[in-house]
């Protein structure tokens, strides 16, 4: 299966994109594939993602000069890989093992398949939690597919902290987690901006568990548990 990008320098603004696609293999936006939009995507198969390989990923791009530098990059900067050590740049060593990649290829050519398996374990929890006032649950929008790899839900309620939910979560056994910190308070950026959706994230968002292997029962059993505690 092959992905490209068709995305368009903007005249406006020349500004490149990179996509953070890591967890969204097999999800469309507008009918495109996400991680094939910008001037480059990034897919991540480390084990929490829907095509698992260990750790590793993919690099996306139809731009032939970024290609050919992200390969020389990350084979320790040798433009000659196959007959000499010789380093031409100061490069890193990205290479993924053929036994990884040959787990990860098998389970890319069934993405429709994996998707769909996230799709059912998002449904059940959708028909369970729809109507609970204290969550709102993160769907895609009309138009897009989401993978639902990681099933997003914010508390809306303040009888519980988003922390205190998520440690009593574990407590029965169910691995819920928090969502992603605001990448902007990172010490290594200047936070400029007030980001006020990714704060609101940050703060009352979590992801609801989705193993391929959950089954009805286990994604009630989930649901029951958390309406006990909110
Ligand atoms: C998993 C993930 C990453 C990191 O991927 P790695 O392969 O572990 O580097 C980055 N961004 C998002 C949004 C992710 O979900």
């Amino acid at each position: 299966m092959r992905y490209g990008c068709d995305y368009e320098d903007s005249p406006k603004t020349q500004l490149k994109v990179i996509e953070d696609a890591a967890p969204a293999l097999g999800s469309l936006y507008k009918g495109r594939k996400v991680g094939g939009i910008g001037d480059v995507g990034c897919i991540s198969f480390h084990g929490a993602k829907i095509a698992v390989g260990g750790e590793g990923g993919m690099f996306l791009t139809n731009n032939k000069e970024y290609y050919e530098k992200a390969i020389l990059l990350s084979n320790t900067g040798r433009t000659d890989r196959v007959t000499t050590f010789w380093c031409d740049v100061l490069g890193y060593e990205y290479q993924m093992a053929n036994v990884t990649a040959a787990l990860i290829t098998a389970q890319v050519e069934r993405i429709e398949e994996l998707v769909k398996n996230k799709r059912k374990i998002w449904d059940r929890y959708y028909k369970n939690l729809k109507d609970v006032k204290e969550l709102q649950l993160l769907k895609e929008n009309n138009g897009d597919r989401a993978n639902y790899c990681y099933p997003a839900v914010l508390l809306k309620t303040n009888k519980i902290k988003r922390d205190d939910l998520v440690k009593k979560l574990a407590k029965y056994n169910i691995h819920a987690r928090n969502a992603f910190p605001r990448m902007s308070l990172f010490p290594m950026y200047k936070a400029r901006f007030r980001n006020p959706v990714a704060t609101r994230v940050m703060k009352y968002g979590f992801n609801l568990p989705a193993a391929a292997n959950l089954d009805e029962k286990d994604v009630d059993f989930v649901c029951d548990v958390l309406l006990h505690l909110i």
